[in-house]
């Protein structure tokens, strides 16, 4: 039997929060649309998450107002990131950071650079150049020393170089 997903007496913010990026697969799509992808197709063919989760997901994720659904080019539907979805940026880095340190001995699958002076996010989440806190939208995702990843998709594509994030993987 599933577990409640709300639990009784538990007014902590942070298991309200986990009833929102708790479950698997939730965070993954929210890496993703700070990678830029939007499109439903293109978050399957990426993460190989099975259609009927995404589409629970994505509903949960837009009722929770952390993506907005848009019309894109050529009338796609699209998912974007809303100003409380940008929030979890911290959260998204840091345990990517977390992750690289104890579970990628070849060093940092992808890396992250602040894109005005060139200077790589350190694990801190501080450019190593200006110590800056960065935004996102400031921050170009790299291909790092323990990159493995060699998908066919347009996103593995994108990300095989310098992307920007929440620029979308698909040229307008
Ligand atoms: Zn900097």
């Amino acid at each position: 039997m599933a577990l409640p997903k709300v639990y009784a007496g538990q007014r902590c913010s942070l298991s309200r929060t986990l009833e929102i990026v708790g479950e698997r697969w939730t965070l993954l799509i929210l890496r993703d649309a700070f990678f830029g992808v939007r499109r439903f197709g293109d978050f399957v063919a990426h993460l190989g998450v099975p259609r009927a989760v995404l589409t629970e997901r994505l509903e949960a994720l837009r009722d929770a107002d952390v993506l907005a659904e848009v019309r894109g080019t050529h009338g796609y539907r699209e998912y974007v990131l809303t100003d409380k979805g940008l929030g979890l940026w911290p959260v998204v880095r840091d345990l990517l950071s977390w992750g690289d340190e104890h579970y990628s001995p070849q060093g940092a699958r992808r890396v992250f650079q602040h894109v005005e002076d060139s200077g790589l996010l350190m694990p801190d989440g501080l450019c190593g150049v200006c110590r800056a806190l960065v935004d996102p939208s400031e921050l170009a995702v790299l291909p790092g020393p323990g990159y493995d990843e060699a998908g066919d998709d347009v996103v593995s594509q994108a990300l095989l170089g310098a992307h920007r994030l929440l620029e979308p993987v698909r040229g307008r």
